[in-house]
């Protein structure tokens, strides 16, 4: 099986028979392999973010639980909350991980994987800011 002539339309997100552009939004097209690269990158970039924060998170939780901090109402929550935005980046390094694995396959980006990890990403963010604003507000 030959996939080397392989082009993908990264606009339109799909397989193309075009040799240079596209023929329906006139994108100029990228290889599959170029593609599958930028695959790898992300499986890559994703399960880095995985781990890391991963461990990040465990040492954090172990640094919380290991003072007497929990005898605080205000920042059991912060833990909480904390927790929460750690899970959810986690969430979004597997997303990254699925998505990659799946354009070193097909060359294609799925755009719902993507959209959750847009998302998840965000809403990780914003906890963690509403977390340390109220750590830090009281
Ligand atoms: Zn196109």
């Amino acid at each position: 099986m030959s996939t080397t002539s392989t082009m993908i339309c990264t606009r339109c997100n799909k397989a193309s028979g075009d040799v240079d552009k596209c023929s329906t939004c006139g994108t100029r097209l990228s290889t599959l392999k170029s593609q599958q690269r930028r695959g790898w990158t992300a499986l890559g970039a994703g399960a880095f973010l995985v781990v890391f924060m991963s461990a990040v998170w465990i040492w954090v939780d172990r640094l919380l639980i290991g003072g007497d901090y929990q005898r605080d109402a205000t920042t059991a929550s912060f833990t909480g909350k904390i927790n929460v935005a750690f899970a959810l980046v986690v969430v979004a390094g597997v997303f990254g991980v699925i998505n990659g694995r799946l354009m070193v396959q097909s060359g294609r980006r799925n755009r719902v994987l993507l959209f959750g990890l847009v998302i998840a990403f965000v809403s990780a963010l914003f906890v963690a800011c509403s977390a340390s604003n109220m750590y830090h507000g009281s």
